[in-house]
């Protein structure tokens, strides 16, 4: 919108800009393919000599709106959709990534993307480095090599609530040359703005809060428009020599700070096509339009929860940034003042038993394989999202064997906390 406006009026206003006598909401473009006059103007889009839209796997109008809107939110230069948050973590590695690269990674991950980084993209050749987030620079920056392409790091881990020092990661990766890709799934740009402190590329799952009513799956990335690929011609081949797929041309020549996300649209998107589809965006939208007003309540709620938590007699411990004494406090202080995320990690005193008779005792609160949206809900990732991975990757990725991930609603706080409180009773 270039107006400059604040985050919240972004949230509603931006993206879609009607023009006389179009629809005041975003229309679902529903369509996969796109007419033209005659077969020169065709043909110079397939060039990538004219913008425009011709086959929805590549750009929709609808998605574009979308993707323009939590570009706005990030404060980046280009950004896109994607058809999960799997697939924009994925792109946004393999856009600067081939075989015999390498990448280094915080261990505080998300379980499906410390699968994809350890195991899949391993057998394509790439390979990836896990560090503790908490070690010194000098340390991390041991695990960079000469083939080295990418430092990718959680801003607030799900579901260990590790805050990243980005500060720190950025001067880490930038001391090596290569950007620092940050997936700023928890906090979402209305709590942390990960551009604003050095980060290059942020990628999201949108199927969190961004969607928020736990409706479709999707991802996006954003490219701050901030690293410059052409000071390291030979690091980054594929945005820096000519695209044979496209008659030679060089991205980052042809398309200067949108050189990322066009090699990313056009080359990834056109190839391995995990596109959203249009309908899912508008639903992305319609939960982009009330994340402002969602996110400052699921912090509030969240706040009053773990605070409940920690002086409970059956709990033995509570992890959430907001507490005064949590470890990441002052981290959070830092990078997110207005709140961190509605997701609060506990563990119950007791065995087993008293683990599973508290999940199941619960009423509001619905035992579920999600997270982050206006239902409160909650699971146990050593034995679902992270059951695949064995205790001392589960340790290094900061998630006990006892911890119960909660992610606080946007219900009335005190109805969440009665429904804890009956189901912690003996
Ligand atoms: C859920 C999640 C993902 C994966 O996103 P999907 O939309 O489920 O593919 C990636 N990163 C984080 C932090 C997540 O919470």
């Amino acid at each position: 919108m270039n107006q400059n406006y604040r985050k919240d009026t972004v949230c509603i206003q931006s993206g879609w800009q009607p023009t006389k006598g179009e629809p005041r909401v975003l229309p679902i473009y529903q369509s996969t393919t796109f007419k033209y006059d005659n077969c020169d103007q065709m043909g110079r889009l397939f060039d990538l000599e004219d913008s425009g839209y011709f086959y929805t796997r590549l750009q929709n109008p609808t998605n574009d709106a979308v993707a323009e809107k939590i570009t706005e939110l990030e404060g980046g230069v280009a950004g896109m959709l994607t058809s999960s948050g799997q697939a924009a973590n994925y792109y946004a590695v393999f856009n600067i990534c081939e075989a015999g690269d390498h990448f280094v990674c915080s261990s505080t991950l998300y379980g499906g993307t410390f699968n994809l980084f350890g195991v899949t993209m391993k057998k394509m050749g790439i390979d990836c480095t896990f560090v503790d987030p908490g070690a010194s620079e000098e340390e991390i920056g041991k695990a960079f090599r000469p083939n080295t392409k990418a430092l990718f790091a959680e801003t607030l881990a799900n579901p260990s609530l590790v805050v990243i020092d980005i500060e720190k990661f950025a001067r880490i990766a930038h001391s090596h040359g290569v950007p620092l890709i940050m997936d700023n799934t928890f906090p979402t740009p209305i709590n942390c703005r990960p551009f604003e402190w050095g980060a290059d590329i942020v990628v999201h799952s949108t199927t969190k809060y961004m969607d928020g009513h736990a409706m479709c799956v999707g991802g996006c990335i954003v490219d701050s428009g901030n690293f410059d690929w052409s000071k390291y011609p030979e690091r980054f081949p594929g945005l820096t020599t000519p695209d044979e797929s496209y008659h030679g041309i060089v991205y980052t020549e042809k398309f200067g700070k949108g050189a990322y996300i066009t090699k990313a649209t056009v080359q990834m998107m056109r190839d391995l096509g995990s596109s959203q589809s249009p309908q899912n965006a508008f639903f992305l939208n319609v939960g982009l339009e009330t994340l402002h007003l969602r996110m400052a309540r699921h912090c509030e709620n969240a706040q009053k929860v773990a605070e409940f938590l920690q002086e409970h007699p059956r709990v033995s411990w509570v992890r959430y940034p907001g507490l005064s004494g949590d470890k990441y406090h002052a981290l959070a202080e830092k990078y997110m003042p207005n709140g961190s995320c509605g997701v609060v990690a506990f563990g119950l005193k007791g065995g087993r038993e008293d683990f599973i008779a508290f999940m199941d005792k619960l009423k509001l609160t619905a035992i579920v394989t999600h997270v982050a949206d206006a239902r409160t809900c909650l699971l146990h990732p050593a034995s679902h999202t992270h059951r695949q991975l064995n205790e001392t990757q589960l340790k290094e990725a900061g998630v006990e064997p006892d911890l119960i991930r909660l992610s606080v609603g946007i219900e009335h706080a005190d109805d969440i906390l009665e429904d804890l409180s009956q189901a912690l009773e003996q």
